[in-house]
């Protein structure tokens, strides 16, 4: 892997800004505003270190793991720099511990776990080959929920270096053979979504971030496409929808962006869309 210069860093804190006013527009997202904004500022602090990798793979390669729904970053193409890591990992536990997103028992684990130069490596290896299926395996699907706080601070802390993969890849690699609901580069799977202008769906990985197009009318997690299955709501303004499945009960957010002023900003709009997720829960599905 060779590595080349980064992009130069947008000055523009942009989604920031957006956040701050949406805290004064709904004062009852005030603490998960915050502790938005503490996880995008930690974010950027990061991956403005990280280099833009040079991820090369054989375009044979490349067309095997797609016809066998396989994501295209492996453990080593990720340009991972320990001790940051190691940083941004136990930033993230402080974070979530900070706003009440992390128990104390489970902090405490995964602080030691953060210290332990043995442990961290092998047990970050591990996770993101097992829940990505890169190699093979069943993928993220079958990630446990016994360490749900452990597996959130480990998506956070990888983030940035897994973004600038998908960045890289992103723009050359052919993704018109990826029909999977699960994200094509590091096999996560979408947490939010965004409607072009065109009016397809694409939809956003919930942990590298990058994005690929997927039907509108098909579920991302269970494949169903009985239309009278499907469910969709929308905001009074129209600025996002929810779609959900009547088969699996999984829904998943949108920006609209047919008529919208802005592109899709997920730091932005997954916490305006918070009451969008109270009203999708009390009908009975599930993120
Ligand atoms: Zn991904
Ligand atoms: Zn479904």
């Amino acid at each position: 892997m060779n590595e080349r210069p980064s992009r130069p860093q947008r000055a523009d804190p942009r989604d920031v800004a957006e956040l701050k006013q949406l805290k004064t527009d709904q004062p009852e997202l005030a603490s998960a505003v915050d502790l938005q904004i503490a996880l995008v500022d930690m974010q950027r602090r990061v991956q403005g270190r990280v280099p833009l990798p040079w991820i090369q793979p054989d375009p044979a390669w490349v067309a095997a793991q797609q016809q066998a729904g396989r994501p295209l970053v492996r453990f080593g193409d990720i340009p991972i720099e320990w001790s940051d890591f190691r940083l941004t990992f136990r930033q993230a536990a402080d974070i979530l511990h900070r706003f009440e997103a992390l128990d104390r028992k489970d902090y405490d684990a995964i602080v030691a776990l953060g210290r332990d130069g043995n442990a961290l490596e092998p047990t970050v290896t591990a996770w993101y080959e097992r829940t990505s299926g890169v190699e093979g395996g069943a993928g993220s699907a079958d990630r446990g929920d016994e360490a749900a706080g452990l597996d959130q601070v480990m998506l956070l802390a990888l983030r940035p270096f897994l973004t600038r993969c998908a960045e890289s890849l992103g723009q050359r690699v052919d993704l018109s053979g990826w029909h999977h609901g699960r994200c094509p580069y590091c096999g996560w799977e979408p947490d939010f979504a965004v409607i072009t202008p065109a009016a397809d769906r694409r939809l956003i990985c919930g942990r590298c971030t990058g994005q690929w197009p997927f039907p509108q009318l098909m579920c991302p997690f269970c494949r169903n496409d009985d239309r009278s299955r499907l469910t969709s709501f929308a905001t009074r303004d129209g600025k996002y929808r929810v779609t959900a499945c009547d088969v699996c009960h999984r829904y998943l957010k949108a920006y609209d962006g047919r008529n919208a002023s802005r592109p899709v900003m997920v730091s932005v709009d997954s916490i305006a869309t918070l009451p969008l997720d109270a009203a999708a829960i009390q009908r009975g599905y599930v993120s």
